[in-house]
């Protein structure tokens, strides 16, 4: 089929899901929504408290809810997701000149976090049924150059230490992250799970990002809740979970007056205004779960026999929130593949479906083309081949 009729048929039926579009009312992947919650009593009673800052009760209510949401034994609320992995791997042990293991198929952000500790991306490659880090390529990355020693993991190749895995649950997606903290324990290296996208999302009935020795989360205003910016660090260590604490609010000790701080911290607390936010949308996150489920459901069918694409289900033995519902091009031909992506990317835009393709791959960004590398086949085919949908809860005709 032209390219050009398979983008046309392609936008056509995306709209029988989410409704007609255009470029003056356009759709767009992922948009907050307020509306039948109680962010505007919460916000106004926080308003009305003055307890706007880094102090209040809305912040430990937020963590609470997220606790119980989740089944973390911690969750602490911090100002974005960034921070929150940036936090997590300090706490873990990273430290200047270290590699981190991380996979390409990420938001900036991953990487981001941990040059942010002057340490350095090692990038693994990705398995396609995931879209997450291979555990095949991590362990055979690990047996290809890594050393145990008594100061930690030595790659071989360059003399520094690997000090950490990161693994990323894509588009809320899964991630093997059962074998990868196998393949970790094996190797004495930490395991950390960037659960930005997947608030909701779950391996054989537990959340994603309690695998690891820590999980990161992102209220980023596109994520399924937003606290307008905002981010958590999930863990069951009591340990990580104090230090987390502390390390995040300046690490200044308890005392009614007294500036007593015993080490060089961060100011990384989410404020009480936000978390009200956050609040009145946790109350409301399992409506929102079935209201993404039933978009993903729609879009599955119309796709279901749909000539040259498929749409991307959960892992087996997974539950995912479905954050970005997204299609793949089947072609054999990754060229034809990534020619009809382009196509229906320029398609919608002018129809007013506001599509996004997959991320770039952070190895072929200017700032990280030169950090260790696996080979990446899968990495760069997936990413030639996957386009990802509007799926707002509101998008629903139950919302
Ligand atoms: C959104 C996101 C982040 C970063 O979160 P911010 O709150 O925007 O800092 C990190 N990793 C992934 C995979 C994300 O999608």
């Amino acid at each position: 089929m032209d390219h050009t009729v398979l983008s046309e048929n392609l936008v056509q039926s995306i709209q029988r899901v989410v409704g007609p579009a255009s470029t003056s009312s356009p759709i767009s992947l992922h948009e907050p929504n307020f509306q039948g919650t109680n962010a505007f009593a919460y916000v106004n009673e926080c308003l009305n408290s003055g307890w706007v800052s880094t102090a209040g009760k809305w912040v430990r209510e937020f963590e609470r809810s997220l606790e119980t949401a989740t089944g973390a034994a911690h969750a602490i609320a911090v100002s974005n997701g960034t921070v929150a992995l940036r936090l997590a791997l300090h706490l873990v042990g990273v430290r200047p000149g270290d590699e981190v293991i991380i996979p390409p198929i990420s938001f900036v952000a991953t990487a981001n976090a941990v040059s942010h500790l002057n340490a350095i991306p090692h990038f693994v490659d990705i398995d396609p049924s995931t879209l997450g880090m291979s555990p095949l390529a991590l362990a055979d990355r690990f047996n290809e150059l890594a050393v145990k020693t008594s100061d930690g993991l030595i790659n071989r190749d360059t003399g520094r230490r690997i000090s950490a895995v990161v693994a990323v649950h894509v588009l809320g997606h899964p991630a093997d992250v059962f074998h990868l903290r196998v393949l970790s324990d094996e190797w004495g290296v930490p395991l950390i799970e960037d659960a930005a996208e997947a608030l909701g999302s779950r391996i054989r009935g537990v959340h994603c990002g309690l695998f690891g020795h820590m999980g990161t989360l992102s209220f980023n205003g596109n994520k399924i809740l937003t606290t307008g910016g905002g981010g958590a660090l999930l863990t069951n260590d009591p340990i990580f979970a104090s230090k987390a604490r502390h390390l995040s609010t300046t690490a200044k000790l308890p005392h009614p007056w007294d500036f007593h701080h015993d080490s060089i911290a961060w100011n990384d607390r989410l404020p009480n205004l936000n978390a009200a936010l956050g609040c009145a949308q946790l109350e409301d996150l399992n409506r929102r779960l079935s209201l993404k489920r039933r978009i993903a459901e729609n879009y599955a069918s119309v796709f279901s026999n749909f000539n040259g694409v498929e749409f991307l289900l959960e892992p087996s033995d997974c539950k995912s929130n479905y954050w970005l519902s997204s299609i793949r091009f089947t072609s054999q031909d990754p060229n034809v593949a990534k020619d009809q992506k382009l196509s229906l990317l320029h398609n919608a835009h002018q129809s007013g479906l506001l599509l996004r393709p997959l991320w770039q791959p952070l190895n072929l960004l200017p700032m990280y083309c030169k950090c260790p590398s696996s080979s990446l086949p899968n990495c760069i085919d997936q990413a030639s081949r996957i386009v990802s949908l509007p799926s707002s809860p509101q998008l629903s005709d139950d919302w």
